[in-house]
């Protein structure tokens, strides 16, 4: 696959409906994406499996809602404040702006994650080879830090006393509800609390498409266990994923790998993590981070304010704060590789080429289209209007008439809809059957309408 399948994805998700550029009148706002008709329901869909498979079907599971503002000593007890800075320096020619760090490793070829940002610049100022990547040039401002929270003020006054940020992570409003899950929740260690929403970092370098952006949302758990069993936990926390992104995402095994942060790369206070990529077009990406985080948050905001995060464990009369192990998933990557690993471009026996992306037929945007064969033929259309009603209650199902069927077959193939229904004059005048056609195989069968609603039941049920 290569950098142009990103190109013709880009093209189709716009033409479809799925992504669009952010404020486009405008000339757009870079690197912020906006989810059209089609988009919103497929990323509702992934969001709705992931809810499902890691926190209602689950007992040791329970879900949160947090809000995106929260106190700032929130960010000061997490090290966001003092920690979360990239190195940034700017091309004094081309006026162009570089994280130092992946000036200094793309050049140099060398891990940077524990360079101080003395050191980075040392090496900017030493190594001739580093050179602007815009202009060629080497004439670079000192490396300074950065920091990545979106700040605001909360209230009338802007001043540095009511400053607040955006979230940068959904994690810290799990971590400071740690209590009041637990008392109302009644659940006991090992358990985790999931949330999805939105985060936002001020990155210098976003890009590919909607891969890294500034507003992000993400799908992240806390799960809590007792200290010494969080590698055994961790290990059933890659199991878990992997069937989430296999059997329910239906993406391809061979497109992921598991990647083990090695331990110059990892923060401080963790003790494993390990990665799950997927091969983009352009090159392995982080879909998903799986990482064993000791009891550094829970202790710290037992530092940082005036409850004691701890456990009780009426088992065994030991009190501890739990040790915790974090997935962390992003949506939008999440969103990007279901696109890209449907994506499929087929040559026909007759030679055409058809588009369809072979989503996982329970996070379709549309899973059963209708279509009239006559589209000026009140019983057709009044038939077809009536299995649409059936089907609704249990599938998302689309109707159209704008075009001849092969045509709209197409149109179907390219949104990913798995199923279509023709309604023709047989059905309404001899025998109440329809014709379904398979997306993936494109074969046709004739069903009685009085059966579609358990043919669909099957077809669509989950399986792991
Ligand atoms: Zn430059």
């Amino acid at each position: 696959m290569s950098v142009d399948i990103m190109k013709d994805i880009m093209n189709l998700s716009k033409n479809r409906g799925f992504v669009f550029q952010n404020s486009e009148i405008y000339g757009g706002l870079a690197n912020t994406w906006d989810y059209g008709p089609l988009g919103s329901e497929l990323k509702n869909n992934i969001k709705k499996a992931w809810w499902k498979f890691f926190i209602q079907d689950r007992e040791d599971m329970v879900g949160l809602d947090a809000a995106i503002l929260m106190n700032p000593r929130v960010w000061e007890a997490s090290g966001h404040v003092s920690n979360f800075n990239d190195p940034l320096v700017d091309c004094k020619e081309c006026k162009e702006r570089f994280r130092a760090d992946h000036l200094v490793e793309k050049t140099l070829n060398i891990p940077t994650a524990n360079l101080t940002l003395k050191e980075l610049n040392d090496l900017i100022q030493e190594k001739d080879d580093i050179v602007c990547p815009s202009c060629g040039k080497r004439n670079f401002t000192p490396a300074r830090t950065f920091n990545l929270m979106f700040k605001t003020h909360q209230g009338v006054i802007e001043t540095d006393k009511n400053i607040i940020y955006m979230r940068p992570e959904t994690a810290q409003g799990i971590f400071v509800n740690f209590k009041n899950v637990l008392n109302s929740s009644r659940k006991k260690v090992p358990f985790g609390i999931g949330q999805i929403g939105k985060a936002f970092r001020n990155e210098i370098t976003p890009g590919n498409f909607i891969f890294r952006t500034r507003e992000f949302e993400q799908m992240e758990i806390e799960f809590f266990v007792e200290p010494g069993t969080e590698l055994e936990w961790h290990e059933k926390w890659m199991e878990a994923s992997k069937i989430f992104f296999t059997k329910i995402l239906g993406i391809k095994e061979e497109n992921l790998q598991f990647r083990e942060h090695d331990p110059k790369e990892l923060a401080h206070y963790a003790n494993k993590t390990v990665d799950i990529e997927y091969k983009f077009p352009f090159g392995w990406g982080e879909l998903e981070g799986i990482a064993s985080r000791t009891n550094f948050d829970l202790s710290r905001h037992s530092e940082f304010s005036n409850e004691q995060l701890n456990y009780h464990d009426s088992k065994t009369g030991n009190t501890y704060i739990p040790y915790v192990i974090e997935p962390s998933f992003g949506a939008d990557r999440t969103f990007l590789t279901v696109l890209i690993d449907a994506y499929t471009v087929e040559t026909l026996p007759d030679g055409k080429e058809r588009t369809v992306l072979k989503f996982a037929k329970n996070i379709a945007p549309v899973q059963i289209a209708v279509f009239p064969l006559k589209k000026n033929e009140p019983s057709i259309v009044n038939q077809s209007r009536e299995i649409i009603k059936m089907l609704q209650k249990k599938f998302t199902v689309a109707y159209d008439d704008t075009a001849a069927i092969g045509k709209l077959y197409r149109r179907q193939d390219e949104i990913g809809t798995p199923y279509c229904i023709t309604v023709d004059f047989d059905t309404v005048e001899k025998d109440q059957k329809v014709t379904v056609r398979n997306r993936d195989t494109m074969e046709q069968e004739r069903i009685a309408i009085k059966d579609l609603p358990a043919y669909f039941e099957k077809e669509f049920e989950v399986e792991w």
